[in-house]
């Protein structure tokens, strides 16, 4: 999977000339669209059982397509750009039935090129939908896991490119500034009681968020420290834990944008300080705990982001310490009214939330301890 794209074959010198006057058109095109939008907000989050802790939540369902994957949209088209993978004629790929194909899909139309999103045939009829909104086609598989070897097959077959998000996420995005998601956090953050944070939380899919976060870090040298979280059905925690890279598993992630059934080539943990498996109930209890606080619905992720950092709030107040903690808010929950806020969906899964959102309130507001035992790696204390 981790195999440069061919290199585009050498153009007669008029074509070439007029192929790079296309490549300035539509950087250009991809810079003035970031130039019109605005920063995503930093949201306080009341924890009144740790009151020397203060969590914030890095809103990215903010961006125009709804999800930190607009960021790495972006990054992997400006990536492909520049080093001369996309052409005028051919159409993006991507292998993806997630947020990645709905903001790749964006900027494909913005930029005037086809988007072909390669997806397992048992997709949401939704998601197919917010792909075609932006102007995108769906091109689905039989075997969720051919996805992968068709997307290659199409770019070569089309002459377009395969974007290959997992291989390529950790390295498009410009880590050490252009205000990618860690330079914004520690702007945002300048005014703040405790403006360098002592933990940034953040789950993994591709794994490019915490890569760029972790590398932004060292290069800036604070003493923040990265802590990943992951949902159950993933190979990331036990990777981290074990350092085997071979590890699979044959059942996908509920918690959809993280947790992978295979440890993806842009998964760093080297830059990743430690890690917390959350069970699934507490992520989407979670979600309905900061409806109730917040007045607004996450995605499953932000809640599996929430109870690491709730664990760590807990730690820290523990060991009679305070600071703050950065957790990503990485999508909005009205892409999921028909999953984890559907009370059908919920019981035909046996997720039962009454009692699981009674606790986490119990915990955050009243310093009960959750009563899920959250296997860690690394070094939580700090
Ligand atoms: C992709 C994704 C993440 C994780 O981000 P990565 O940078 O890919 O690790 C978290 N939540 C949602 C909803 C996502 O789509």
């Amino acid at each position: 999977m981790s195999r440069a794209p061919d290199p585009v074959p050498p153009r007669r010198a008029g074509l070439a000339a007029k192929h790079r006057s296309w490549e300035a058109r539509a950087v250009r095109t991809i810079e003035a669209d970031f130039n019109r939008s605005a920063d995503t907000h930093l949201i306080p989050v009341p924890l009144p059982a740790t009151p020397g802790v203060q969590l914030y939540l890095k809103d990215e369902s903010s961006h125009p397509t709804g999800s930190l994957k607009h960021r790495l949209a972006r990054s992997l088209f400006l990536y492909a750009l520049c080093n001369g993978w996309l052409r005028e004629d051919g159409p993006v790929i991507e292998a993806s039935s997630g947020s990645t194909a709905v903001s790749e899909a964006y900027f494909s139309r913005l930029i005037g090129l086809p988007f072909i999103a390669v997806m397992p045939r048992s997709t949401s009829p939704e998601k197919i939908s917010a792909i075609e909104f932006y102007g995108g086609r769906t091109h689905l598989v039989e075997l969720p896991h051919a996805v992968y070897s068709e997307a290659e097959r199409l770019a070569r077959e089309t002459g377009g490119h395969n974007m290959d998000q997992f291989t390529y996420a950790e390295r498009a995005t410009d880590w050490r500034s252009n205000n990618n998601i860690a330079e914004s956090i520690f702007l945002q953050m300048a005014e703040e009681p405790h403006p360098v944070p002592t933990w940034v939380v953040c789950s993994c899919g591709t794994g490019g968020t915490t890569a760029t976060i972790g590398r932004f870090i060292r290069y800036r040298c604070f003493d923040t420290r990265v802590c990943a979280t992951d949902p159950e059905n993933s190979v990331f925690f036990d990777a981290y834990a074990s350092g085997d890279r071979s590890l699979r598993l044959e059942t996908g992630s509920k918690i959809e944008g993280v947790g992978r059934p295979r440890v993806e080539s842009s998964f760093m943990p080297s830059v990743i300080d430690a890690m917390i498996k959350v069970p699934d109930i507490a992520s989407l209890a979670a979600i309905w705990y900061l409806e109730s606080v917040l007045g607004r619905r996450c995605g499953g992720s932000t809640g599996t982001n929430f109870i690491g950092a709730l664990h760590l709030a807990r730690t820290m107040h523990a060991a009679g310490e305070s600071g703050s903690i950065v957790a990503i808010l990485c999508d909005s929950g009205e892409r999921y009214l028909g999953s984890y806020y559907s009370d059908e969906w919920l019981a035909a899964r046996g997720f039962v939330i009454e009692p699981a959102l009674r606790a986490i309130r119990a915990c955050a507001e009243h310093g009960a301890p959750l009563p899920w035992e959250l296997a860690t790696a690394g070094d939580c204390t700090s």
